[in-house]
């Protein structure tokens, strides 16, 4: 069985370790193995899927070039309720990019996630926002709420389908 290794980035506290969480577990907010494995299948297929949820960026700026060396893909995550942390996704997949793709000929295998949709009333990212950060990445968007178990898995396969594209 194949193994992928994805890593989770993005802004403290947009939900990096809670979608995680629900990746790995389903659950929310629960302690969870430190290893952050996951086997499922991903169109028929069978694949071991580890997840590296990442800390900070800004302080560890060197340890991140080592997180993205080491990763096969990257969910950049940020939050909908707090418009800033796209900026974090923004530069995030242009360290990526200058890592992984100096030359810029190939794709990064990569999804971004806008996460919190459950919080409506607290929503500062408009879906039209999210969809232009999308396309301006070339990689598929999806909103997620860690707390309600909605878009989580879909991320994560999507991200397992562009590592075998790639
Ligand atoms: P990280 O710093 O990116 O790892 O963020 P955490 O996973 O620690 O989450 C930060 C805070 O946001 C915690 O209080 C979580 O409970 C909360 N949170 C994470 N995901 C969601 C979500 O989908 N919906 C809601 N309502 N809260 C969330
Ligand atoms: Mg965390």
């Amino acid at each position: 069985m194949r193994v992928y290794r994805a890593a989770v980035m993005g802004s403290g506290g947009v939900g990096k370790s809670a979608v995680t969480i629900r990746f790995i577990n389903g659950e929310y907010l629960e302690m969870y193995d430190p290893t952050n494995r996951r086997q499922f299948e991903v169109d028929g297929t069978p694949c071991l899927l580890e997840i590296l949820d990442t800390a900070g960026i800004d302080q560890y700026l060197s340890l991140n070039d080592l997180f993205i060396r080491d990763s096969d893909g990257f969910i950049l995550v940020f939050s909908l309720i707090q418009r800033e942390t796209i900026n974090e996704v923004r530069a995030v997949r242009e360290s990526i990019r200058r890592i992984k793709n100096p030359t810029g000929g190939q794709v990064v295998p990569m999804v971004i996630i806008g996460n919190k949709a459950d919080l409506v009333d607290e929503r500062e990212v408009e879906p039209q926002t999210a969809e232009a950060l999308a396309i301006e990445s070339g990689c598929p968007y999806f909103e997620t709420s860690a707390r309600d178990n909605v878009g989580i898995l879909p991320a994560f396969a999507e991200i397992v389908r562009q590592i075998r594209q790639h």
